[in-house]
């Protein structure tokens, strides 16, 4: 009940090592460096140094082995850079946890844990370590990574008769890297980093295959097609200097070298650097990248699909309002007086029917829950003795398919439940209302009156929940959400951020349209949507209900002019993602939830909040927002169209050199001229334009305003788009 504490947990992290897997070992310098020589190319330019050596061309095999030295150890330290990148990319997307210590709760980073520590599992969070389970509610955890069964498994945190060995049906425990699709538990950790079940396989799980963009892959196909080319014209080339009685191993050391120099091996390697490099950049602005192609379809990105609470708005909830005994009740954190007129039992189900926690300073959770808590608390309800005199027994917990949540009580001799949730939802399940004490029939004309209280509260954008209780019924009848008592209506304000309205004015220029997608009721939504500029008329927002009504063709007509989408479950998200991207566009969408993982996965670019969202989400993601802000999407964006010019223009300039070199090369052995460039001529261009001002054009800093005043570009559109080819052959 109060955990380890905190000077035992640290005796024994120092005793045990970190919660972590170990690391794959890094290559040596020495072992790189092979890695860069070990090529047939190179090998023949060290032999043609060799016989320029033997011919007493020392110069020329100087510089041939210098280049080759020069060369490798550029690619080297290039590679490590990137690989570093990489690393702290893997630092930032560290798992957390929530523990109990000292009987405090509060989240910590996941490598802290010890054996004995009690961890508290959430919908949507990872499994932190290996746990023994001590509390399931309704836990089901998906196990995957472990055991490859994606149906997620239902957790208990009995005692079996007979003890299971088998990771799959080990069902009073929880194994590290799982992760917790439904429901909540709490566990006592058992095993730790390398010793957990996870870790026993983590060498399994460490050679994963490196993945390649595909641009990576159009280039080293290009790469390859190129190779085949320039070795051809390499070989005709030595063939007719041998015809016209040249000196033949000069021609052949020259030939040689024109094969290493025009050979663009390089290109893949430099596109990685430069993507990895815009990777790290783009984390200084708080967008952590999970995959190397999403730089690149970031910039053709043109419809972004955004959660409203925390990510266009605040997440900062304060109550400002509440509905109860058949009257409004404005609510301020300072005027108590007003609100010695709420009934004792609409706080303490607000304290009750929830799981945030305050602890001195420290606020863990849900900012919607500790609105409410921070309401309750001042109007002298505490959460922490209302559930010693109420304590919990059945739950049912949060989702944003119900969109409401239940708990079941049980004091003063008796069960009792509370439900909150969406308004429209809540008053529909309920059939009677509390007034001043007395609990009366609810009929059409209060009905209808809650309504309107509803649409004024939820016009001044005001988030709306509704709170009711359920109070004769077994424990099971309790929980099935039906035949509710009405008790009121709070609202909180939740304040937009003034940099998503910029965000929101920037796409418009960009060409980019934003659309919000949220759970929240219309009202509140349109409201919100009006205030960014996102929307204007009532027209441009949709319900999830109306959606549910169109056909996938209606809908694509109506998405020409829908802006927001309101009440929207997951499912509705997968839909509009799978119709707007049928529609040609290339589509960015944000979400945190567990449900949220389908539609993250569909869209081109899934976007996880880093704060907010859950592990599951995060896992389905491309791209995780550090700050869960909107504004980052943006920086993003402008960040992926940047890039993906530096790569355009990169590609172009070691073409077009390299086209150059063959090009006067050619032309002068055929027409019977002096060769006009010795071997080490044709490798020291080759060192000097190759890689540094290759990596230079790829670092280039582009006019971001003016790329962000361009519309995004085509979905199809390749390199050689817009006139792309005829620069590369007129350059060279
Ligand atoms: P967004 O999708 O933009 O994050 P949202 O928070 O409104 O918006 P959901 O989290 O899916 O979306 O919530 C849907 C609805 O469920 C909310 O509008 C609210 O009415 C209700 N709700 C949200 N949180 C809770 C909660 N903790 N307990 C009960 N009901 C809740």
């Amino acid at each position: 009940e109060t955990g380890l504490t905190e000077t035992e947990a640290a005796k024994r992290l120092a005793a045990d090592g970190a919660n972590e897997l170990e690391q794959e070992k890094k290559k040596s310098p020495g072992a790189a460096l092979w890695e860069q020589l070990n090529d047939p190319l190179i090998c023949v330019l060290l032999v043609a140094a060799l016989v320029s050596f033997l011919l007493h061309e020392i110069s020329d095999a100087v510089i041939i082995g210098v280049v080759v030295l020069v060369n490798a150890v550029v690619g080297v330290i290039q590679e490590g850079k990137a690989q570093k990148a990489l690393e702290s990319l893997k630092k930032l997307t560290s798992p957390r946890a929530v523990v109990r210590r000292d009987s405090v709760v509060r989240e910590i980073a996941a490598a802290e844990l010890v054996v004995g520590d009690v961890v508290i599992l959430e919908t949507g969070s990872q499994v932190p370590a290996d746990l023994r389970l001590v509390q399931a509610w309704s836990l089901k955890i998906e196990e995957s990574a472990l055991t490859g069964e994606s149906v997620p498994v239902e957790k208990t945190s009995e005692k079996p008769e007979v003890e299971k060995t088998a990771v799959g049906e080990r069902k009073n425990e929880a194994f590290m890297s799982t992760l917790v699709t439904a429901g909540r538990g709490e566990g006592i950790v058992t095993a730790t980093g390398m010793q957990s079940e996870i870790g026993k396989v983590a060498s399994m799980i460490r050679a994963v295959p490196r993945e390649y963009t595909p641009l990576q892959k159009k280039l080293a196909e290009l790469g390859k097609l190129l190779s085949v080319v320039s070795i051809l014209l390499c070989v005709l080339l030595f063939g007719i200097a041998v015809l016209q009685k040249r000196n033949v191993i000069e021609m052949l050391i020259t030939a040689i070298s024109l094969a290493v120099a025009a050979v663009p091996e390089g290109l893949p390697a430099v596109v990685t650097i430069v993507l990895a490099m815009s990777v790290s950049r783009m984390v200084r602005v708080n967008a952590i990248v999970r995959k190397l192609p999403s730089v690149e379809t970031l910039g053709a990105v043109n419809v972004v699909c955004s959660d409203k609470t925390g990510t266009l708005t605040q997440n900062k909830m304060t109550v400002t309002a509440c509905y109860v005994n058949d009257r409004h009740i404005p609510v301020s954190m300072h005027n108590i007086r007003q609100q010695a007129e709420i009934p004792e039992m609409f706080l303490r189900g607000l304290a009750l029917c929830q799981d945030a926690e305050v602890t001195g300073e420290e606020a863990v959770g849900d900012p919607t829950e500790l609105a409410l808590l921070q309401m309750a608390e001042t109007c002298g309800i505490r959460k922490k003795q209302s559930e010693q005199q109420y304590p919990r027994i059945k739950e049912r917990s949060f989702d944003s398919v119900r969109k409401m949540m239940t708990t079941v009580h049980r004091g003063d001799g008796r069960d009792f439940a509370y439900t909150k949730g969406a308004p429209d939802v809540v008053l529909g399940r309920c059939t009677k209302i509390r007034i001043n004490g007395s609990i009366l029939p609810l009929g059409e004309a209060k009905r209808r009156k809650i309504q309107n209280v509803l649409e004024e509260m939820s016009s001044q954008a005001l988030r709306v929940l509704a709170l009711a209780m359920k109070t004769d019924g077994t424990k099971e009848e309790l929980l099935q959400e039906e035949e509710l008592i009405f008790l009121g209506l709070v609202g909180m304000k939740d304040p937009i951020r003034p940099e998503a309205k910029d965000a929101v004015t920037k796409f418009k220029k960009a060409s980019v349209q934003t659309v919000m997608i949220t759970g929240d009721h219309a009202k509140t939504a349109l409201a919100i949507a009006q205030e960014l500029g996102i929307a204007r008329k009532a027209k441009e927002c949709m319900t999830g209900e109306e959606l549910e009504n169109l056909t996938d063709i209606e809908l694509g007509n109506r998405l020409k002019e829908v802006r927001v989408f309101a009440r929207v479950s997951p499912e509705h998200k997968v839909r509009i993602v799978r119709v707007l991207k049928k529609l040609g566009n290339v589509v960015a969408m944000t979400g945190d939830g567990v449900n949220d993982a389908p539609s993250l996965r569909m869209a081109d670019i899934g976007i996880a909040m880093g704060k907010g969202g859950t592990d599951v989400a995060k896992q389905a993601s491309d791209m995780i927002l550090a700050d869960d802000h909107f504004a980052t999407i943006e920086k993003a964006i402008e960040e992926g169209r940047s890039i993906y010019r530096n790569i355009k223009k990169t590609v172009l300039f070691l073409l077009s050199s390299n086209f150059g070199e063959i090009i006067t090369m050619f032309t002068a052995v055929l027409f019977g001229i002096a060769s006009p460039l010795k071997a080490s001529h044709i490798l020291w261009i080759n060192l000097i334009t190759d890689s540094l001002p290759a990596l230079a054009l790829g670092m280039d800093h582009n006019d971001k305003e003016q790329l962000m005043k361009m519309p995004p570009r085509g979905a199809k559109e390749g390199l050689f788009a817009n006139g792309g080819l005829a620069c590369t052959i007129f350059y060279g």
